[in-house]
């Protein structure tokens, strides 16, 4: 009996089995009718289809904190990095090579030292930056991940081509990147110093209303990006890394699109749906700013309308009919995520087993495991 058949999360996923390929991927019985035991689940077989799926693929986490890396040597803790706990990134990264994740981007977050909960959209800045602290945040968590990398615990993630030997080597490369461009000020320079850190992306806009502009979960001050906001953008553009829109409002993402050089992302989201609003997720027409223009979005396994696995698998197949599937990625939040259905990176090949047992071809299910995400990194560098 192979490690995930015994797991509880399997017990829980209740993903049925659609026959036939038909391209409207959401409307297919993915879900138990009954609910409970009651329905389908996969098979052994289909299990380890995922398993040898995710051998044999470089696999891609587009948004992740593995072990809260971020809080290691933190000095200035508040009420909400302590509930958080001590890092953890060793058993996340053993995690990682048990379940062939090829690479994550890595994410510091600018903001960490600023946040606390809020009532409507799950966090907010509690505070401004004092002088010089989100440059000295930035030099902190970066400092992690090179030193994780240093010490050989996460292989190189500087480009497709890392990512390859990543595969080969079966030792989970970490892609660097920072959520939220708090760091970067008004010093346009420093998008360069973050480059030759080896940054790879930069997610513009995090809780902290910023010099960029503002997040979907805040009330707007300003209807786009900020003119330095534009400065840091085509920045980010020309020096080659992706710009992820992940909790920008639909002004900053329209105002990023318009400028782009090229494709971005909106690496962790959910699309809203008639019975389901909220601040966290996008339309329809929001996700198509960035799909149009080649680029992706990331599912994210929240606990926002999801509750169970099976629920976020259904979410990724209605992105997928959405926007499809040369567009689609997986984007976990990983350790930092609001009430995670999918918490272990043990159990990363079911993800690609379900979406196979759900009548996506091998070459499909590629795309959104990785080859997506690749494809833009790709065209980031060119
Ligand atoms: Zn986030
Ligand atoms: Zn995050």
């Amino acid at each position: 009996m192979s490690r995930f058949t015994r797991r509880s999360a399997l017990a829980a996923l209740g993903v049925g089995l659609a026959a036939g390929a038909a391209r409207a991927w959401a409307q297919k019985q993915i879900f138990d009718p009954q609910g409970g035991s009651g329905g389908l689940k996969l098979t052994e077989t289909q299990i380890a289809a995922g398993q040898a799926f995710a051998l044999n693929h470089p696999s891609v986490d587009v948004h992740s904190h593995p072990g809260r890396f971020f809080l290691r040597d933190i000095t200035k803790q508040n009420a909400t990095t302590r509930a958080m706990g001590l890092p953890f990134e060793a058993k996340v990264l053993t995690d990682m090579s048990v379940g062939h994740v090829t690479a994550a981007l890595f994410n510091c977050v600018s903001d960490a030292v600023l946040l606390g909960p809020s009532k409507t959209a799950g966090l907010m800045a509690e505070r401004e930056f004092e002088p010089g602290e989100a440059w000295a945040e930035y030099q902190r968590q970066i400092a992690v991940l090179k030193a994780m990398v240093t010490r050989g615990d996460a292989a190189p993630g500087l480009n497709g081509r890392d990512i390859s030997h990543a595969m080969i080597s079966q030792r989970p490369a970490a892609v660097f990147a920072v959520e939220g461009g708090d760091f970067i000020e008004d010093r346009l320079e420093r998008v360069h110093t973050a480059y030759a850190d080896g940054v790879r992306s930069v997610t513009i806009v995090h809780y902290h209303p910023n010099q960029i502009g503002d997040p979907q979960t805040e009330t707007p001050r300003s209807p786009g990006l900020t003119p330095l906001g534009r400065d840091i953008v085509r920045e980010l553009n020309n020096i080659g890394m992706v710009v992820d829109l992940a909790h920008a409002s639909m002004g900053v993402t329209r105002g990023a699109v318009a400028i782009a050089t090229r494709p971005m992302m909106i690496s962790h989201t959910n699309l809203k749906r008639p019975d389901l609003d909220h601040p966290r997720l996008i339309s329809v027409e929001h996700a198509k700013l960035v799909t149009t223009h080649g680029g992706v979005v990331g599912s994210v396994p929240s606990g926002i309308g999801q509750t169970t696995l099976a629920d976020w698998i259904g979410s990724i197949l209605r992105l997928t009919d959405a926007v499809g599937i040369d567009h689609v990625a997986v984007g976990t939040d990983m350790d930092a995520n609001f009430m995670p259905v999918f918490s272990d990176y043990a159990d990363w090949p079911l993800i690609p087993a379900a979406l196979l047992a759900n009548g996506m071809a091998e070459g499909e299910v590629a795309k959104v495991m990785g080859g997506n995400f690749l494809r833009v990194l790709a065209a980031a560098q060119r």
